[in-house]
């Protein structure tokens, strides 16, 4: 077993309610509502990911796995250009190793993994090994396609495997495994709680590190650890601004 690396997410207080950033040989989970920032924090480990671990990175290259259409080149320049000194860098060296995959349903979404695992090792050896998996969102496809009650099962079996299959991606390759999860802010009359998904939490088994983003004034976001096996619970503030990602 590898050391686990720490990817880093450009805002401080952040990283440390991760405990130094996001784990390799983990999944990481950010749910919340619509505009919360998940696909955010996805493009900016995306970026984060390529550079040298002295400025907060794993030296390597990303998959994403894109279900709602989401991944924007442009974001990635903005940000590449909002890293320090950032003036001078290429946007395209940093896309060149952003491999983004559309899913266009969840079996597809599964199957990627495969093609992600031979990626990964044709690459193992390379100057820029794949250190990060994203999956946003995880969830959409299996929410739209699986709906009623007898379907839940087979939605959970489904899910079950493919998080088994994407902590297996980032045991085998020493990545960071992040996924995005949409849910409803509203509190449901259920739970009444809204860290709570309405349907109940479908991956809350599975994923190592939770935190529910919720939005607060303009560009701040704050980001709530929980159900963490080893950090203490808390909160952070962040903000996301067209540089990225900051304090
Ligand atoms: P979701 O949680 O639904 O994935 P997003 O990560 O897409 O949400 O967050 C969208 C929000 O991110 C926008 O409402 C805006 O506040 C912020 N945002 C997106 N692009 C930029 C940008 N170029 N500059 C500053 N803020 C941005
Ligand atoms: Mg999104």
């Amino acid at each position: 077993r590898k050391a686990v690396g720490k990817l880093r997410t450009n805002s401080s207080s952040l990283d440390e309610l991760l405990g130094g950033g996001v784990e390799t040989q983990s999944i990481t989970e950010f749910y919340g509502e619509f505009g919360s920032g998940k696909t955010q924090v996805a493009h900016q480990l995306a970026v984060n990911v390529q550079l040298p671990p002295e400025e907060g990175g794993l030296n390597g290259s990303v998959i994403m796995i894109d279900t709602e259409n989401t991944f924007r080149p442009e974001r990635i320049a903005q940000m590449v250009k909002g890293i320090k000194g950032g003036e001078d860098l290429d946007p395209e060296d940093f896309l060149k190793n952003i491999h983004v995959a559309r899913a266009y349903n969840s079996n597809h979404q599964i199957l990627l993994v495969e093609s992600a695992l031979e990626l990964a090792e044709k690459m193992r050896d390379s100057d820029k090994p794949v250190r990060l998996m994203i999956v946003d969102s995880l969830t959409a496809h299996f929410r739209s396609e699986y709906v009623g009650r007898g379907t839940l099962a087979d939605r959970q079996q489904k899910l079950n495997k493919h998080m088994h299959d994407l902590m297996r991606f980032g045991d085998l390759n020493n990545a960071a495994i992040v996924v995005t999860n949409q849910v409803q802010a509203k509190p449901d009359a259920f739970f009444g709680d809204p860290t709570r998904p309405v349907g109940g939490h479908i991956v809350g088994h599975t994923a190592t590190f939770r935190l529910y983003l919720r939005k607060s004034k303009g560009e701040k976001r704050i980001a709530r650890l929980v159900d963490s096996p080893n950090l203490p619970e808390g909160e952070a503030i962040f903000s996301v601004t067209t540089d990225g990602l900051r304090d």
